[in-house]
């Protein structure tokens, strides 16, 4: 993390905390209230919940806002409290004076806090994001090319345009020097040979004065050790012997530079607490992730139907329902099952973590959490889910949306633009005489070029645009916002680059072509409706002779 975005941080958390040392004389307040009315009228279980609850966010908040002794105290006065909680109305004679004591302490404390806050230390800031620069690497396809001007070279450049990468070749290494100066590449190819000076020359000057290394895919003829063993050294995340499969060298990059594509992480928030709430949401943001916070926990389905987090963080105290509760009820909708709820409570009671367990809560954050501690469980959590759920929605080949997953997609697509008001297209895409691929290749070459395909639409579509294998060779992509003649725009571009795409079987290159159909919303009245019309448009662009792109025509059926 930057020394500035450091700093940044570490000032919005001393605002965080001089806000809520600000709501603390409030908070008092209302503990004082309803601790006064209960020694007056005597035992109420409503009220002395709400007394816990009180209690219990701030043993829970206090720690997260870098007020430890605060938290201390407010502990300790939850403690007894949780004791009495258990015990039923009638028996109940309550400890007032342990009670009072307990406030009186805590009330101090909350004093002390506000008083003495510009002094105390801040809790650990330190905050990577995942990817040091995420936004610099996500916009870098640069690829730095070295090799001695073969035909193999400019092929290679050739085949990374079309994958969306931006190859610049280099014969002369001082050219190679000062555009290194200029610009970083997101990686390197490299033509090397252990014997040749040039190689050797080259390696220094890629070497980088710091202690990183740049990533660098290497091309031989030489499959000795030595070499191998030279390559390693030199920060090499391949090394590829000739002659080269372009497609695999495109595999590798893909792989290295894949968290440009991901997704960022969706976090739904669900706490009382509206300091909290907002904290949690500052912090996980500052980490690259998008987040939203719903302090009204009866508001949550609601969120979830737009949000679609990818995981919940729910407290477990709120008025109204318990996050157990709230857990529950989200179990139940079908859809929602797979996504990870964790807990974020000052719940100690490992009983009670059970229970919450139970009712399908996936983990437990203990309060108070400092921001570095709730950011790296957060992201554990998620890296884990996010693969589990991969598993469930990706296809194996390509990586894309399943079938069902895309439907699923389209649905919540066509509600989104119904809402916003917008129009949005969807294209089918089928291979042209795929079978002859297989029948002349062998069905692994037919799922290269699937993957090719695949490889292609992912790269060249926006963030928001959504991507599917509808089966077979058959693919689906949905475009959000998107008008028909930007959508035809954009699925003949990518017709006319898939058929540039040079496949490779053992010595031999071919190509292939595919045709696409596309429908839009409206006129279209709904995903079905949208399905059927691309589909009808897939159809006539087959029958009309392959390789080009057909508009639906629209009947309001
Ligand atoms: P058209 O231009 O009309 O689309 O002709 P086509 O040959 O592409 O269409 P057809 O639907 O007859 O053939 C599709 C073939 O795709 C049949 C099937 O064996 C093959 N196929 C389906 N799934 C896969 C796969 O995962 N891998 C491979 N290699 N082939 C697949
Ligand atoms: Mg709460
Ligand atoms: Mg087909
Ligand atoms: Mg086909």
């Amino acid at each position: 993390m930057a020394e500035s975005d450091k700093q940044a941080l570490l000032d919005a958390l001393l605002a965080k905390r001089r806000s809520y040392a600000d709501t603390l004389p409030e908070k008092w307040q209302e503990i004082e209230q309803v601790w006064q009315t209960l020694k007056s009228e005597g035992w109420h279980g409503e009220r002395f919940k709400t007394l816990h609850r009180l209690v219990h966010t701030i043993a829970g908040s206090a720690g997260t806002f870098g007020l430890p002794d605060l938290g201390k105290s407010a502990r300790r006065a939850e403690i007894r409290l949780n004791a009495l909680a258990g015990i039923s109305k009638e028996a109940i004679s309550l400890p007032i004076a342990e009670i009072d004591d307990d406030l009186n302490h805590l009330h101090l404390s909350m004093e002390t806090a506000r008083l003495s806050e510009p002094d105390l230390p801040l809790p650990n800031v330190t905050i990577d994001k995942q990817d040091d620069d995420a936004e610099s690497v996500e916009s870098n396809r640069l690829i730095y090319i070295v090799e001695n001007n073969t035909p193999q070279g400019e092929e290679i450049a050739q085949q990374l345009q079309y994958y969306g990468y931006t190859p610049k070749r280099f014969h002369a290494l001082g050219a190679l020097r000062s555009a290194l100066r200029d610009e970083e590449p997101a990686a390197v190819i490299m033509d090397i040979t252990r014997t040749d000076e040039r190689s050797t020359k080259a390696m220094r000057i890629l070497q980088k004065s710091d202690e990183t290394q740049r990533p660098i895919l290497f091309i031989s003829s030489d499959h000795d050790m030595e070499s191998r063993l030279m390559a390693v050294r030199g920060g090499g995340i391949a090394y590829l012997q000739k002659p080269v499969d372009i497609s695999k060298i495109i595999d590798i990059l893909d792989d290295h530079l894949d968290s440009d594509h991901q997704e960022q992480a969706r976090i739904l928030i669900v706490e009382d607490a509206d300091s909290l709430a907002n904290l949690y949401s500052m912090v996980l943001s500052k980490a690259g992730m998008e987040t939203r916070a719903v302090t009204d926990p009866m508001r949550v389905l609601d969120e979830l139907d737009t949000f679609h987090p990818d995981l919940i963080l729910m407290d477990l105290y709120m008025p109204g329902c318990t996050g157990f509760e709230v857990a529950a009820v989200i179990r139940q909708v079908e859809k929602l099952v797979s996504v990870p709820i964790v807990y974020l409570s000052g719940e100690t009671d490992i009983h009670k973590q059970m229970a919450a367990m139970d009712l399908g809560g996936d983990d437990f954050l203990t309060k108070p959490i400092e921001p570095t501690h709730l950011v790296s469980s957060v992201r554990a959590r998620l890296k884990r889910a996010l693969m589990l759920r991969a598993l469930m929605l990706r296809d194996g080949l390509t990586g894309l949306l399943n079938h069902s997953t895309t439907k699923d997609r389209l649905i919540q697509e066509v509600d989104r633009s119904r809402r916003e008001k917008r129009t949005m297209a969807f294209a089918m895409l089928d291979i042209d005489h795929f079978k002859l691929v297989n029948d002349t290749y062998g069905h692994p070459t037919g799922d290269r070029v699937i993957k090719s395909l695949a490889r292609l639409l992912k790269q060249r579509l926006r963030q928001t645009d959504i991507v599917g294998r509808f089966g077979g060779e058959e693919f689906a992509v949905i475009l959000p916002n998107t008008s028909a003649e930007d959508a035809r725009r954009l699925m003949d571009e990518l017709r006319i680059a898939f058929a540039k795409v040079q496949h490779q079987h053992e010595q031999t290159l071919f190509s292939k072509t595919f045709s696409c159909g596309i429908a839009l919303y409206p006129p279209c009245t709904g995903a079905t409706n949208l399905n059927d019309s691309a589909d009808g448009a897939l159809y006539r662009s087959k029958e009309g002779g392959r390789n080009r792109v057909t508009m639906a025509e629209h009947s309001s059926e």
